[in-house]
């Protein structure tokens, strides 16, 4: 079952949990597999991974506290 990208609304693919199209994919500018092991030789493979998920963490973090703030900003203009 395929949805509707979540940027552009056009059909999408599943891809880590978001419905996303070719077009939106491709300027996502995703790692190929080779710069991805470039970066882990760099570090260390498992330095790398716990960057990474410093960095979703963060970033979930951040978005939440973004959606608080609209959100409290919706809920006082619709009191
Ligand atoms: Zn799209």
């Amino acid at each position: 079952m395929s949805k509707n990208c979540f940027n552009c609304g056009r059909k999408g693919q599943e891809f880590h949990g978001y419905s996303i199209c070719d077009s939106c994919k491709k300027e996502l500018r995703l790692f190929t597999n080779e710069t991805v092991e470039k970066y882990a030789a760099k570090f260390t493979k498992p330095a790398y991974i716990k960057d990474i998920k410093d960095k979703l963490q963060f970033l979930e973090t951040d978005l939440i506290k973004k959606k608080l703030k609209l959100l409290d900003i919706l809920s006082k203009l619709e009191k």
